[in-house]
Parts: C-alpha cells; structure tokens; sequence
C-alpha cells in the first residue's frame, strides 16, 4: 500500500459505551450546549436546530408571560389556573433539564406537549377568562406546535381545544372577562375555529406525508434503509459544527467491498440487495450509537465514528472487515465479500467535509483490488497521488502537444572503443510540471494506457531522426561512422500485449527506409518470464522482422532463466546498480562474472550499463564485456549533440576518460 500504513489484524473490543456523556463535555462553547443534540434518523440537522430554536424561545416567552398572568390569577383567586400555569412551568424546566442531560429531542418534546395539554384542559374547564386568547395563539400557531411535537399531538392538541370549548361551552358561568360570555360571538368563533383547524389539519397531514416521504427519499439508501450520502455528508457538517453528540475530535471509516458485481451476477441482483441489507445490519450492530451508519455509494459504507485514538480506530476497523467477511447466506447460498476498510481522523487528516471525504476516497482509488486490508489515511501519499492525478491528466496530450523530445546515450565497444549506437531515451517537458523522468511517467503511462502512443511515437521520431541523420552525414561525408549503428528503444509490456504492433514496428522499414537491423528493442525481465502467448507471439514477430532483442536491466527481476531458451535473446544489460557497486578500491562482482560466464555460453552479448569510472570500465573490459553504456563516455545527448558524437575524432576513448558533455 505504498505509504499508506496497512496494518495486521489485532482483536478486542472497539466501542466506546460512555458516548451518552459526551455531548456534556463540550460544554464550555455555549452554542453547542444548547443545540448539541443525538442524531435523529428522521429529522435533519437542520430541522432539528430549528425546533430547538423554538421550543428554547416558548420557554423564554413563558417564563416571562405566565408569571405575569399568574400574579392576575391569584388576584382573581383562580386557584386551579394558578395550579396549572406552575406545572406548566415545572414541565416546561423539566423538559430543558432533560434534554441538556439526554440530548435526545423527543424528550423535550414529549413534556412541553404535556405541558401544553394540561394548560389547555386548565383553559377548557376555567372557562376562557383573558387567559382564553392563549387558546387561540394554541390552536392558530398549531402548525408550530406540529413541528415541535409531532404529528399526534400536534393534531390532538386543537382537537382537544376545539372539542373541550364545544363541550364547556352549554356549562356557562364563565368568567366575565372571558370571550365566551357572549353566546352569539361564542358560537361564530367557534365555527370559524373548526373550519380552521379542519383545513389545518387536512393540510398538516398532507404536509407529514409528503415531508415523510421527501426525507426518506431525500436521506435514506432505498435498499439498505441506511442514511445515504446526502444525509451523510449532512451529518459530517454537523458532527464538525459539533451540533450533534459526536466528540470534538473523531474519525471516519469507509467499507469498500470489493467485486461487489460478482454477488450481482452470480446470485441474481435480488440477492445482491439482501446481501447489502445484511451489510447493513451487521455495521450497524457492530457500532452502536452515537457512531452513524450510512451507504455512501453503491460498494461504499461510511461511518462516523466517536473513536479518536489511532490504535481503537485500527482495532474497530479491523474487527469491522472481519465481521462483514464472514460468508452470507442468501438463497441458501453463502456469498463471501472481499471488505476493505479505510480510516482518516478529524481534525488531523482535514477540516472540512469534502477534504475528509476526498482522503478516503483517494485512498479507496489505490486499494488493491483483494479483501481484509485496513488502511490509514497518510497526508504524504495523498499529495503524491494527487501528484500523479494531475500529471496523468497532462500526460494524455504530452504526444499531441509535442511535448515529448528524444535523447540519445551513446554506447560503446569495451573491445576497440567504437561507437556501436545508443539508447534511444524520451523526455517529458511539460509547460505546468516541467521536467517529468521517464521513471515517472512511464510507469504512469502504462497504468493509464497511453504507453502504446508514446512508444509508437518514440520509435517513429527515432526513425525519422536516424533517416535525417545518416542524410546529412552523407552529405557531410560521415556517412560511413553511420553504418551498423544500432539505436535501442524500451518497450513496454502494454506495447507487446498489443495485437497491432509487431505490424505497426514490420512497417517501420518500408515508411522510413531504415532496416531493422538499425533498432534494438529493450525488454525488461519481467515482461520475458511471464508466458503470455500475445507477447511470445509479438516477440516472435518483431525478431521475424529482422529487429533484434535486449535484456533491460538484467539481474533484477526474476530467478527464472527459462526464457532464455523460448526467446532469441541478442544482447543482456547488466543492470546499472550492479555496475555502480564497482568501487575503485574493491572493483570485482560474483554477479557480473556469472552473468557474463552464462552469456557467453549461451553466445548472448553484454552490455553494462551506468558505467560512470575508468575502474568500472578496466573490470569489464577484463571480463569480456562487449559493450558499455554510461556517464563515463556521455550522458544522454541531444540529437545535435549526440551527431557531433558520433562524428567526433576520438582514437583513445578505451583508455581515455571522455567527459559528459550534456545533462540531459
Ligand atoms: P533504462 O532503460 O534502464 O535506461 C537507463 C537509464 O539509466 C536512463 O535513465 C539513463 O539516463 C540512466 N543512466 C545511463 N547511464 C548512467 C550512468 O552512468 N549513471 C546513472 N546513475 N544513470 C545512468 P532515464 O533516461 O531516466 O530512464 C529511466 C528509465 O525510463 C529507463 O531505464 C527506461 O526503463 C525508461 N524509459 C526511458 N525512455 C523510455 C522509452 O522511450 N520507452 C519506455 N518504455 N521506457 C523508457
Ligand atoms: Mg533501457
Ligand atoms: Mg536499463
């Protein structure tokens, strides 16, 4: 996993059962006293802020109006309304001591209904008095209520009303400052009171509908009944606002389950569904509240998690991917998921929702694509892949931009210093990231399929570039230091699993003019080992052709030798790192001499590459190396200057340092 740290699988218990507590301790920030409340899964975050706003501001209004009318009742000596009004009061202070304790909203809402009933029979059985306008603030300002309590009470609440005053009404002896003493006013107020709450109550009950069914779709994964990714990133606003329970520091855990389209394949996508309902519900057991669950795409889960400490993160992610490892049975049949989990903190990874949400998922872009890895999130992979996004989006119009160029490094005869030809290497300047190494982007090239357009692209310029310069040395009467030089270019093995090329390189000859025996194909071992037949069968061709094959970087890959024998190898280079171990003082290496003993056997020619010294070069020549390649005789050079190279006088370059004369 690069640097991502992808730990072992460690057991023990990851949740944190103290959670209840914590909305308490964030208490030195008054706003999040007040408004810090436990997730609801039915009302959004700010919804929730909304109903707190008002059910803080009834409180507020009552402490100030009901004393104030009290004093009027005990005056009047309405002993039962007095009664009341301080058990409205004491519910109402009930209700916030709760809450601030339980953090749950219903909690409050259960006792302000309570509060708000006993208020009203209080109102019915008095028979009106002034405190009767209070019951037309209730029934008209229902529609708040039907917010703050839900809609049972929020519809029982002017039934109540309505059906108490039609009741109380016959009784008579009300109070004489009540609305209700006169009958006919009584009555007429009574009608237009029914009308009203008749239409308010069709219409709040339309309105429950509609918003019940807006949220779910709004907020709710249809399969899994999980929240989904809107009310997710929802909730991780929040959990940052720290408005809701979860701690002022927490972490996030995303599940990716792999091949997840094999379930739907194989089993059927109704079977598919169950399985990710199973998911569900065995994430969800597994992190008890206040962690919140959510499917956050189609093969993504995410979960807030209350846990901070990297090493109780690791431990829950880990038993986490265990868990929903184990076989489901659907159908009767056991489908077995390849999880992996990956794990990024608040506030140390990033700030914001989209930086976290970006951290896993570009973390989830490199998994491999095999189950059980727990990956932590690390802030220098993410800027190297970040890195490497950018440059891949740059890299698809390198070739049409013409931002590519060639260089060429020359190689020589360890025998009598001749030039025998070059390396044919690319370079990238790119106007946004400069200069790129090929080791770079190469690699990157390959990963995102445009390695078939730049070689095409190398071994055309290479050709057109040789075709010009044997011209003008022609011209010049150089034509002769041309002749049997051979240019080596480095394929890929995207280019060779490539049905197209071997005939696009069989071409090369007839468009350009120059023979096959003029180009090299470098190939590492890697590419040779694996018997792939598309490119044995590129290989066979391309050697068909007249073309003749390289060994790159010999020594490192594998152990087998066993291609050597399928394939009609002409040339092995013995990788520069084992060259550079040649120091002055102990210039002698087993490898080499057994790579140069085994070559000559089988009648391979060698060539050493990264050849930087004189003692280097002395201990090859000893050996019997055939050719040599490094900074010791030129870095790569540009085609002008690699032509002034080739063209130059040098009698004595075996036994005579040549200096570097281009850093390329
Ligand atoms: P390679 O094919 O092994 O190329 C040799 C690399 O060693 C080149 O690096 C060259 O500049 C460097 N080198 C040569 N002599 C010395 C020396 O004396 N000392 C040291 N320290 N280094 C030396 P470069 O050009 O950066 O290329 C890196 C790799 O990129 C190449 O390794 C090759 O695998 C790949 N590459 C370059 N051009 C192409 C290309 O056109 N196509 C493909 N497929 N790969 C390419
Ligand atoms: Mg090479
Ligand atoms: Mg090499």
């Amino acid at each position: 996993m690069g640097e991502y740290r992808c730990d072992a699988w460690v057991g023990g218990d990851a949740q944190d059962s103290t959670m209840r507590t914590i909305g308490d301790r964030r208490s030195h920030s008054l706003y999040r006293f007040l408004f810090t409340v436990r997730q609801d899964a039915s009302v959004s975050g700010f919804q929730q802020t909304i109903s707190l706003v008002t059910l803080y501001a009834v409180v507020v209004g009552s402490l100030i109006i009901v004393p104030v009318n009290m004093i009027q009742d005990i005056r009047d000596g309405m002993v039962l309304l007095v009664a009341t009004e301080i058990a409205y009061l004491v519910l109402m202070l009930c209700g916030v001591l709760l809450f601030w304790k339980t953090r749950r909203l219903w909690h409050f809402q259960v006792i302000f209904g309570a509060a708000l009933f006993a208020m009203a029979i209080s109102l019915i059985a008095m028979g009106g008095g002034l405190r009767g306008v209070g019951l037309l603030y209730v029934v008209a300002g229902y529609p708040v209520f039907f917010l703050l309590l839900g809609t049972r009470a929020g519809v029982a609440l002017p039934l109540l009303v309505f059906f108490g005053m039609a009741i109380r009404l016959p009784l008579g002896g009300f109070d004489p400052r009540s609305f209700f003493q006169d009958e006919s006013f009584a009555r007429s107020y009574l009608l237009f009171l029914g009308g009203a709450a008749l239409i308010g109550f069709v219409s709040v009950m339309i309105q429950n509908h509609m918003l019940k069914g807006l949220a779910r779709s709004a907020y709710y994964d249809p399969v899994t009944g999980l929240y989904n990714r809107a009310r997710a990133e929802e909730s991780l606003r929040d959990a940052i606002r720290g408005v809701n329970v979860f701690p002022r520091s927490f972490s996030l855990l995303a599940l990716k389950i792999h091949q997840f389209s094999r379930i739907n394949s194989f089993h059927g996508s109704e079977e598919a569904d169950e399985v990710l309902k199973e998911i569900g519900r065995r994430i969800t057991a597994f992190c008890k509240n206040p962690a919140l669950v959510s499917r956050f795409s189609g093969t993504v889960f995410l979960v807030i998690l209350p846990q901070h400490e990297p090493d109780q993160i690791h431990q829950t992610a880990v038993e986490l991917v265990r868990e929903l490892q184990r076989p489901v049975l659907t159908g009767g049949r056991p489908a077995t998921l390849q999880v992996n989990a990956i794990t990024t903190r608040y506030p140390e990874d990033g700030r914001t929702t989209p930086r976290l949400l970006a951290n896993l998922m570009g973390s989830i872009a490199r998994l491999r694509p095999i189950g059980g890895q727990v990956v932590t999130f690390d802030e220098h992979t993410y800027r190297n892949e970040q890195t490497r996004y950018l440059m891949a989006a740059e890299l698809r119009g390198a070739v049409a931009r013409e931002e590519l160029s060639l260089v060429y490094q020359p190689k020589i005869s360890l025998v009598d210093a001749r030039p025998c030809g070059a390396e044919v290497l690319v370079r990238w300047h790119s106007p946004t990231l400069g200069s790129v190494s090929p080791a770079v982007f190469i690699p990157l090239a390959e990963e995102i399929g445009v390695i078939n357009e730049i070689t095409r692209w190398v071994i055309a310029t290479a050709a057109l570039q040789l075709a010009e310069s044997q011209q003008s040395a022609g011209n010049d009467g150089h034509r002769s230091r041309w002749n049997g030089l051979v240019h080596a270019i480095n394929l890929s093995a995207v280019d060779l699993e490539d049905p197209q090329f071997a005939a696009f390189v069989a071409n090369l000859p007839h468009e350009t003019g120059i023979p096959p025996s003029a180009f090299e194909f470098e190939i590492t071992e890697g590419v040779l080992v694996g018997d792939n037949p598309i490119i044995q069968a590129s290989l066979d061709s391309i050697r068909a052709t007249g073309y003749s094959l390289a060994v790159d970087d010999f020594g490192t890959g594998y152990s087998s030798l066993s291609y050597l024998s399928r394939i009609a190898i002409g040339n092995l280079k013995i990788d520069q790192s084992f060259v550079q171990q040649l120091t002055d003082e102990s210039a002698q290496s087993p490898i080499i001499e057994a790579i140069i003993a085994m070559a000559r056997s089988l009648r391979i020619a060698v060539t050493a590459e990264g050849v930087e010294t004189a003692a280097q070069r002395s201990y090859l020549q000893r050996l019997g190396c055939e050719y040599a390649q490094g900074w010791l005789y030129a870095k790569p050079l540009p085609l002008n200057e690699y032509r002034a190279w080739i063209t130059a006088d040098r009698p004595h370059m075996d036994s005579t340092d040549s200096s570097p004369n281009s850093m390329n």
